[in-house]
């Protein structure tokens, strides 16, 4: 018999040695970890009212806020459903969430009641905490579902107020037994393919996952305990959540937050608190770049920022450069289920942090990266293309009550498939080019397809229909919708747009609609999008 070749596998590792971590500690406790040495630091700056929240205060305050939810009935292992803007109450509830043992899910506050609830029956919701503005989006939900309603700032009718959890005593928390493979947030993401989904991140997968980016013996620590850093991205997604709270309470940081995105307040602020890093994402650093008052403030704390969630233009990331001269400037790369962070600036070719135009970093620590050519699953050597793939203690648990989709993502030897494409280079670093998968990246938020195409193909006059990325300067990419329409259909691109706005968050709007005869598919019905992209690109449509 013939002997069986088989292909070495090409695994890329970070340049760093790997770390201990403590996987078997509680998020939590990992977190806090060296609260006896900053205790009395500023943790929060609500950046809206100015109130500093110390170290002592945050970890004394969430311990309550866990006690709270066990009193209001949460149980370990149950699921708070957080709909807030960023403010300290969503820090202290997330944490609250993990001390209690339970888990946390969060949504856009701007998504509509119906895509609330989505999420909310999905994760199995058992409170929900909000502002009151918020109540009537969530009151139907929860009323039919016996979820009780917190708002962390005035009581509508049938509503407890945030007071309630952190005027618990701390005391009355009984013993949670965590163990490292418990879930702990649970964010929303459509992964490679279909709706949105629920991605368990575990204890051991968020320390894993912090300790990657902030532990150990960096030489160039990317955050240290004299930082301020700006938390202007929404906390409701993994980056800001983990990246920037997580990561910054691990170093004992101070964490800006901005509750609402103003280029002029960012400006503003940065100056006030002295600001040493900035994450932010494209659209952020096109606001930037194209801000004239950016010369009115002294931005020269800044010194590091840093861009992910989306695809960043070498003229963008040059012409924000210029702006803070004493700053460095990277990207990382992250994908919700990856815990998120795959890659980040760190550096080694160069100087620390220098990283060349268009790089999104270098592989985490503690991890195994390997590039496949999506044809044949092949791992392809360096400066070749192909799928990004990852593996180690990071990555999610799974997708909720989705075992199928769970081993699409997950291969059986542990790998993660990202579904984007990307090759790394010499130095190193990994460049993202493409992306296999369908999801569309709206200003950095995720677009599913999927969802809109049910939606769409739901109307009786339409009897098929596809969505698509289409570039946009502002957002990076807006979806648009080949439809088919029914027989003798007269329906137009503004009542199928205006069909849609009223179901959907703002960035979920449809910006096009192109009517045609079929969609393409493959013969298994996969819809064939590369076909209509290349429409798109060619102006064939
Ligand atoms: P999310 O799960 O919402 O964080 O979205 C993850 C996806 O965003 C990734 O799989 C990429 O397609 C895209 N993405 C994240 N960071 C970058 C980056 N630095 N450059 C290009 N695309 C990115």
């Amino acid at each position: 018999p013939q002997a069986e070749v088989q292909q070495q596998e090409i695994i890329y590792r970070s340049k760093l040695p790997d770390i201990y971590i403590p996987k078997h500690l509680p998020l939590h406790s990992y977190c806090f970890q060296n609260l006896s040495n900053v205790a009395s630091k500023p943790c929060l700056i609500n950046g809206t009212t100015g109130k500093v929240y110390t170290y002592e205060e945050v970890e004394l305050t969430a311990r309550r806020v866990a006690s709270g939810l066990n009193k209001l009935g949460i149980q370990q292992r149950q699921v708070i459903m957080l709909l807030l803007p960023n403010t300290p109450e969503f820090v202290l509830s997330f944490l609250g969430a993990s001390f209690r043992g339970a888990i946390a899910t969060a949504a856009n506050p701007f998504f509509t009641p119906a895509e609330i609830s989505k999420q909310a029956k999905a994760s199995n919701a058992r409170l929900i905490i909000t502002l009151a503005s918020y109540v009537d989006k969530v009151k139907e939900f929860a009323q039919d579902n016996d979820v009780k309603i917190v708002c962390i700032d005035s009581v509508p009718e049938g509503c407890l107020h945030f007071s309630e959890l952190i005027q618990a005593d701390e005391n009355d928390l009984p013993e949670v037994d965590i163990v490292p493979d418990d879930v702990v947030a649970l964010p929303y993401s459509s992964g490679t393919t279909g709706l949105p989904k629920g991605v368990m991140l575990t204890h051991k997968g968020l320390v894993t996952s912090v300790a990657q980016q902030v532990d150990g013996e960096n030489p160039n620590l990317y955050f240290h305990s004299e930082d301020v850093i700006l938390c202007t991205l929404p906390m409701f997604h993994i980056y800001a959540l983990n990246s920037i709270m997580l990561c910054g309470i691990r170093v004992g940081a101070a964490i800006l937050i901005m509750q609402k995105f103003d280029i002029g307040l960012l400006l503003e602020l940065i100056q006030k608190y002295k600001v040493t890093i900035a994450p932010i994402v494209p659209p952020i650093v096109l606001a930037i770049a194209k801000s004239s008052e950016t010369e009115k403030y002294d931005l020269s704390s800044v010194r590091m920022l840093k861009s992910g969630a989306a695809p960043l233009g070498q003229e963008l990331e040059d012409a924000v450069k210029v702006k803070f001269p004493g700053a460095k400037f990277g990207q990382g790369y992250g994908m919700t289920e990856a815990g998120p962070v795959l890659a980040m600036c760190l550096g080694f070719a160069k100087e620390p942090f220098e990283m060349k135009s268009g790089a999104c970093g270098t592989v985490v620590r503690n991890a195994e990266m390997k590039i496949v050519d999506p044809d044949t699953g092949l791992s392809l050597p360096r400066n070749q293309a192909g799928e990004i793939c990852i593996r180690g203690d990071q990555i999610m648990k799974g997708y909720l009550n989705d075992p199928e989709a769970t081993a699409r993502t997950i291969d059986k030897d542990g790998w993660l498939h990202t579904g984007d494409i990307g090759y790394i280079d010499d130095d190193d670093e990994l460049f993202i080019v493409d992306r296999l998968k369908e999801l569309i990246k709206y200003k950095g938020f995720q677009v599913a397809p999927a969802e809109l195409e049910a939606m769409l193909i739901a109307h009786p006059e339409i009897i098929d229909a596809a969505v698509v990325a289409m570039k946009d300067e502002a957002a990076g990419e807006v979806p648009v919708a080949f439809v088919v329409r029914s027989d003798k259909s007269q329906i137009s691109e503004d009542e199928i747009k205006q069909y849609i706005s009223k179901q959907v968050v703002f960035y979920k709007r449809i910006s096009r609609v192109f009517f045609i005869e079929a969609i393409p598919k493959a013969p298994s019905g996969k819809i064939l999008r590369k076909e209509l992209r290349a429409k798109l690109a060619t102006g064939n449509y």
